[in-house]
């Protein structure tokens, strides 16, 4: 863990999926000299601006060092940890008793930690006995998991990072990733430049990413699903299809290749579709049969959608009728955008979802029963996060713990889900941070938890790669790990025995354990040969991909190339997707469609990134973007002001002009919050439509009205 010869302590970044190694060497004074870890085979060394700008996020201000409560005056007090948790636990254990199991609910972060995660998970869905414990990452990946399921099975991501390095064409789909997940971008460069790899950028805005790219596809927003059914069809229609794969290990390929005929029977239809030239569509098709090696990376621009899962099944048919897939550098390949997005997945960290993988159907429920020996266990799966606001505004949730995240700011409808906060019973809130929007909605219990550079677990980026996170500060004033606060409550509200766990050690051993209990089931997700880690074991522990079963001496690098599928019948489902179709319409006073994302140099809501000055420097307003075009026809010039307003909500937002825009799409990046700039709440002005197999909101295409201010 810690290397003497550098004095640094291996640990992983706390941003993006892609998961980098980091070395910190702690100054003593509360700081540390942040450097890439050149043996993590995530980065080998590189960091981006975000990952080398760490060291300037480690300070104290503004942090939250004390449990606290609101008192009678409505006033925040300083509580002690002991009457904090008390008081967690009654109250829980009250709404429960009054109104069921279903009036209470956990709302999680992909920036928690596995052990966190497992532990939440455990006591929402095993003991308390509501499957009301749901994440931001549903927000994030939903929409891959729930196409992952459909055509393989299970969650599985098939590929890995050196994929990236050995393929031959390298197709991007609603990804920015020379901004959101750099260092794999860089990667991707370099096999460019090394082996002469070409891109392909599929994507409604011309991004930094663009710029990379051998062909760029501006398409319309919402037609993916088009795109990827013409090539289905293009790649029939030419003789490109893996016959033997599709014969021996899939199922249902004639009917979704009538439905994409359908969708997009020609180039000329896929054009017509997608808005995009005859040329640009044949090109795009002939580059993809050209090359057995290819890796189509897609990210919130494909799930972030309202037909997000339809978007990820038709990237991944055209893979199944090629075989492309499984082999190295080929494969579909889900971005996901939080260091722990994947770690959350893999302990039930979503209301669909049971613990390792497994589902609520009767043997998984009564496997994970007899496990945890929990008889009150779930047996149903519960609201996922958009209906889970919606239930609490409605009052049928009484009682949410939030933990690590920041849900007044990022949920779509941001002001509905702010004001649904102000109308429970109790709302309990671990942060490392005294102030956030959330907090300020009226928190009723504030818990300090230990935060990056303290806390000790482990996480899995995109390429199922556990990793270590690893402490090198001493945690500041009484804040504890989140495990350890979860575990707390569990064993005041009676559950002691289950959770008498001392260290993430010990949560990760069991963890591992239920992973491979009654020999993994058959599933995919199996890390049977770490389940006998002993704490020094655990602590040295050097990045793993999963699965790694008993007995296993390496870990599984690759899925799928030779089938083995985990449906029952060991089979890969091909998904005829619906008809392309945004959910909602642009209106005379609502004519254009915005579009959020991320800008290069800031995380989510800011607590920690908008602590750096130098990351700071990059784009250090909020702002809209806006084709020239658009930008003459509704009066805004560039550098002013202007009101965009949603039927959700407004915004104040200075205004960029740029080509990079399409005429008719407006785009504002999702970061700030009252906390940061009171007028530029961008989630507020988001529309709470939901996918629904995934059920992930859109935030990719609102309609909106923009006026100068
Ligand atoms: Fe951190 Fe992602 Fe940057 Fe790597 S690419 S340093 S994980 S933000």
């Amino acid at each position: 863990a810690i290397d003497p010869a550098l004095g640094a302590t291996r640990t992983t970044c706390p941003y993006c999926g892609v998961g980098c190694g980091v070395l910190a060497t702690p100054d003593n004074n509360g700081g540390a000299a942040i450097a890439g870890d050149p043996e993590h085979p995530a980065n080998f060394g590189r960091l981006c601006s975000k990952g080398s700008a760490l060291g300037e996020t480690l300070g104290l201000e503004d942090r939250l060092l004390y449990p606290m409560i609101r008192c009678s005056k409505g006033t925040m007090e300083r509580i002690a940890w002991s009457d904090a948790l008390d008081h967690v636990a009654h109250r829980f254990a009250h709404i429960v008793k009054r109104d069921g199991p279903g009036a209470v609910a956990f709302y999680l972060s992909g920036q928690l930690l596995t052990e966190d995660y497992y532990v939440a998970n455990k006591l929402m869905k095993g003991f308390i006995g509501s499957a009301n414990v749901d994440t931001n990452s549903r927000l994030c990946m939903a929409s891959s998991v729930a196409g992952h399921r459909r055509a393989f099975g299970a969650d599985t991501v098939p590929g890995c990072y050196e994929d990236l390095d050995a393929a031959d064409l390298l197709v991007l789909v609603g990804s920015n990733a020379a901004w959101c997940h750099p260092v794999l971008f860089q990667r991707m460069l370099a096999n460019k430049q090394a082996r002469g790899a070409r891109m392909v950028v599929i994507d409604p805005r011309r991004t930094d990413t663009a710029g990379d790219a051998d062909l760029f596809l501006g398409l319309k927003p919402g037609t993916d699903t088009a795109l990827f059914s013409g090539l289905l069809v293009a790649l029939a229609d030419s003789g490109a299809l893996d016959s033997d794969y599709i014969a021996h290990h899939t199922s249902g390929f004639d009917e979704a290749l009538a439905r994409a005929k359908s969708i997009a029977g020609s180039v000329g239809a896929t054009a017509l579709a997608t808005g995009l030239s005859e040329q640009e569509v044949a090109d795009f098709f002939q580059m993809f049969k050209s090359s057995p090696r290819v890796v189509t990376l897609y990210s919130q621009g494909v799930n972030q959608s309202a037909q997000g899962t339809d978007k990820v099944n038709a990237i991944i048919n055209c893979h199944l009728a090629t075989g492309r897939i499984g082999k190295p550098g080929a494969s579909p390949f889900s971005l996901t955008g939080q260091p722990n997005a994947m770690g959350g997945r893999e302990v039930g960290g979503l209301a669909n979802q049971l613990a390792a993988h497994m589902a609520f159907t009767p043997p998984d429920i009564d496997r994970v029963r007899r496990f945890w020996k929990a008889p009150r266990i779930a047996t149903h799966e519960g609201l996922k996060a958009v209906q889970m606001f919606e239930a609490i505004a409605k009052g049928e949730i009484k009682a949410l713990w939030v933990m690590g995240t920041n849900p007044a700011v990022s949920l779509p409808d941001a002001d509905a889900a702010r004001a649904a906060l102000k109308k429970l019973e109790l709302f309990v809130v671990s942060e490392n941070v005294l102030s956030n929007d959330t907090v300020n909605a009226g928190v009723h219990v504030l818990l300090p938890a230990q935060a990056w550079g303290e806390k000790s677990g482990t996480v899995t980026n995109s390429e199922r790669r556990i990793s270590r996170q690893r402490a090198f500060l001493r945690a500041p004033g009484e804040t504890k790990p989140d495990w350890w606060i979860v575990g707390e409550v569990a064993k005041r509200l009676g559950f002691g025995p289950a959770f008498d766990f001392k260290s993430a050690a010990e949560v990760f051993r069991e963890h591992a354990a239920l992973s491979a209990f009654e020999n993994g089931g058959g599933r995919d997700f199996d890390i049977g040969a770490l389940t006998s880690l002993s704490d020094e074991e655990f602590d040295e522990l050097t990045p793993v991909m999963w699965p790694i079963r008993a007995g296993d001496s390496a870990p599984q690098q690759r899925f799928f190339a030779n089938g083995g599928f985990f449906a029952n019948d060991h089979r890969a489902r091909f998904i005829a997707p619906e008809i392309p179709a945004l959910r909602s319409e642009t209106t005379a006073g609502r004519p254009l469609r915005l579009n959020t994302g991320r800008i290069r140099d800031q995380w989510h809501t800011m607590t920690r990134s908008g602590t750096s000055p130098r990351l700071g420097q990059h784009l250090p307003e909020p702002f809209v973007e806006i084709h020239p075009d658009d930008a003459i026809r509704y009066g805004v010039d560039d550098d002013s002001f202007a009101r965009v307003t949603t039927d959700y909500g407004q915004c104040t937002l200075k205004v960029a002009v740029s080509e990079r825009q399409q005429r008719g799409m407006l785009f504002a990046p999702i970061h700030w919050s009252e906390a940061t700039a009171s007028t530029a709440r961008v989630g507020a002005l988001v529309a709470p439509i939901t996918d629904p197999f995934s059920g992930q909101p859109e935030n990719k295409a609102t309609p909106a009205s923009i006026v100068p201010y």
